[in-house]
């Protein structure tokens, strides 16, 4: 530290103490200590990088006279929409009250540090360090007053793909809907998920000469569950599927690839469609833009705590909690819809009703996926099922938990093998079967193999390149013009290896595999650039929860409905039985969202 400096740091702990004693307050800003023009930070334009969810996260930050005038955000991967708001909200935190100490955002923690720390990697170019940081005012950019006592027509408590399908349609049908969402953005998981559905007998279907039926789609699903699945639920999903769809395209103009079905693992046939950039945010934005334009209310980081009952055992409404601390009620004079999700990261929930679900998994759900409607409907009543079964998906990041979406290459034709080169499982089998198996292997990882064959079907490596980057940096995916190199680059028996990739390409040339029976079409991996990627199992689905009725009523441990409560989406338990099938889920919350929203109203 420079001596000048020092002396002044000194100088402004004395006033600190001194100031602090008469006033009670800090009141030391950046222009009590001097720079080259009386501020910390020297006049010009700094860049700085930080680590985000997605990667690094650049920004421009521009000082004049001393002051951050402007913050310009110049690359970032983070998840669109979920990051969004941490942009806004920090960006203008920092411009309007001059301090790097902003709150991080609910729900884009993550997004929110590698902001700040971009900016303060710019600012320490400026001449700021990490003391001049200290003194900055900590901003809580939450704070907020709310009206404490609301009525609306229907109360929608979540914001993923069920709350907004449900706040769409009973807006549509002339209701006033107000959705509370506890995080800072909607979405919820959709939003993560690469928005794959299934449906039955769509064009694409048709063109590619695929067979399928409603029949076909509720034998899969109901095979997939074990058969233990309430078949009147998935019925209800399998007919709807393909109204649901034509309105999603039509009315809410989600955009789906053209030519591109997905098979994933437990279905007969391919019958996913895929949404733009397979990813779920095509899906979300789109619903949240027609929310908005129908006039639904949104209110943000708004935790319902609560159902409120009258005397009648009816619902009428919900006691929520504001990021201020304020409790709100929320008064809803046609009824409630519980549109929380699962309980995967609720860790406690998992071990009650899974000891197996312990502190080993990582999960690939958001922070906010806590079971907190199960556990508001459970408290008046409401009849639970199915909480036992709590489903990992097979490929996920070994180091984060986060699902891999390049590793859907698997459904393509990847194969897995363990660290002795060996495979051990059918690469199309149920999640909770693959699962299995992996962590059955060697430091319990799997290893995914391909080739360019497999690859130049859904071009998994570049159409999430920014996935692929991340695994890059954290050497948990490799890409090489030989077999043998990408066994040397991860330890694996080299012999092992190479022989079970001869055998399966012989598979391949028979069209049938000997060893494990492999549904889908089957790919050699022969022709180079090969990839192979390191993945493990992590919580992703929760198939208990609240029981519904067709109408997505919720309903008592006798049977009978509660009046004005509804329920829909993963928080619902036991359409998806044991196990819930890959494209499952958005095709069930986006129907069950939509009956919820109809049948409130009606
Ligand atoms: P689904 O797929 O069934 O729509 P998601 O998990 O995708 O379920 O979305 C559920 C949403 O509900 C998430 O955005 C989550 O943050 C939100 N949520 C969960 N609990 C509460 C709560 N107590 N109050 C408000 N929002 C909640």
């Amino acid at each position: 530290m420079k001596k000048r400096f020092r002396f002044v740091l000194i100088l402004l702990a004395l006033v600190m103490v001194l100031g602090t004693a008469c006033s009670g307050k800090e009141e030391n800003t950046h222009e009590d200590i001097e720079g080259s023009n009386g501020h910390i930070y020297k006049d010009g334009t700094y860049q700085g990088v930080g680590v985000g969810n997605g990667g690094d996260i650049l920004l421009e930050v521009a000082v004049r006279d001393g002051k951050i005038s402007s913050i310009d955000v110049l690359e970032n991967k983070e998840t669109e929409i979920l990051s969004d708001v941490a942009f806004e909200k920090i960006v203008q935190g920092v411009l309007d009250n001059q301090s790097v100490n902003i709150d991080t955002v609910t729900g884009a923690t993550i997004s929110s540090v590698g902001i700040m720390s971009a900016l303060k990697d710019a600012l320490k170019k400026a001449g700021g360090n990490d003391e001049t940081f200290k003194m900055d005012e900590i901003i809580h950019l939450a704070d907020r007053e709310d009206e404490l006592d609301q009525t609306y027509d229907v109360v929608v408590i979540g914001g993923g793909g069920a709350g907004l399908s449900a706040a769409i349609e009973a807006k549509s049908a002339g209701a006033n809907v107000v959705l509370l969402e506890k995080m800072s953005s909607v979405g919820g998981n959709t939003l993560v998920s690469g928005g794959g559905l299934n449906v039955p007998g769509t064009e694409q279907q048709k063109e590619l000469g695929i067979e399928d039926s409603v029949e076909l789609f509720i034998e899969d699903t109901m095979n997939g569950g074990d058969n233990i699945n309430k078949k009147e639920l998935v019925t209800v999903i399998a007919k709807n599927a393909l109204p649901t769809i034509e309105w999603l395209v039509n009315e809410v103009n989600v955009e789906f690839m053209p030519d591109r079905l997905q098979q994933f693992g437990g279905h007969s046939v391919a019958r996913a469609l895929i949404p733009k950039n397979n990813k779920g945010t095509e899906l979300i934005k789109k619903l949240k833009d027609y929310g908005d334009d129908l006039g639904v209310v949104f209110k943000m980081e708004t935790k319902a705590e609560k159902l409120i009952v009258d005397e009648n055992n009816r619902v009428v409404g919900v006691m929520a909690i504001n990021t201020a601390g304020q409790e709100i009620t929320f008064n809803a004079n046609k009824g409630v819809i519980i549109a929380t999700g699962g309980f995967g990261a609720n860790l406690e929930m998992r071990k009650k009703y899974d000891p197996e679900k312990d502190e080993k998994y990582k999960a690939t759900v958001l922070a906010g996926t806590t079971g907190d409607g199960i556990i508001m409907a459970g408290d008046i009543g409401a009849d639970l099922i199915h909480m036992e079964y709590i489903q990992t998906y097979p490929t996920c990041n070994p180091r984060t938990g986060i699902i891999s979406y390049v590793a859907n290459s698997r459904f393509d034709g990847a194969i897995l093998l363990n660290q002795e080169g060996v495979r051990f499982v059918e690469e199309m089998d149920r999640r909770d079967v693959i699962s299995k198996a992996i962590l059955s292997q060697t430091n319990q990882e799997g290893y995914l193999v391909w080739g360019q064959e497999v690859e130049e079907v859904g071009n998994m490596t570049e159409v999430h390149k920014d996935e692929y980057k991340v695994f890059e940096n954290m050497d948990l995916i490799y890409k090489a013009e030989t077999l043998e190199e990408l066994a040397e680059h991860f330890d694996i028996d080299k012999a092992n290896f190479m022989e079970s990739i001869d055998k399966y390409n012989g598979y391949v040339d028979n069209g049938k595999d000997e060893e494990f029976n492999r549904r889908g079409s089957l790919k050699h991996i022969a022709k180079g650039p090969f990839y192979i990627q390191k993945v493990i199992p992590a919580i992703h689905h929760t198939m208990g929860g609240i029981v519904i009725n067709e109408d997505a009523r919720v309903l008592d441990k006798d049977g009978n409905i509660i009046p004005g409560l509804f329920a829909a989406g993963e928080v619902a338990g036991g359409i998806h039985g044991t196990n819930r099938l890959g494209g499952n889920a958005v095709t069930d919350v986006i129907v069950f969202g939509r009956i919820a929203g109809q049948k409130v109203v009606e």
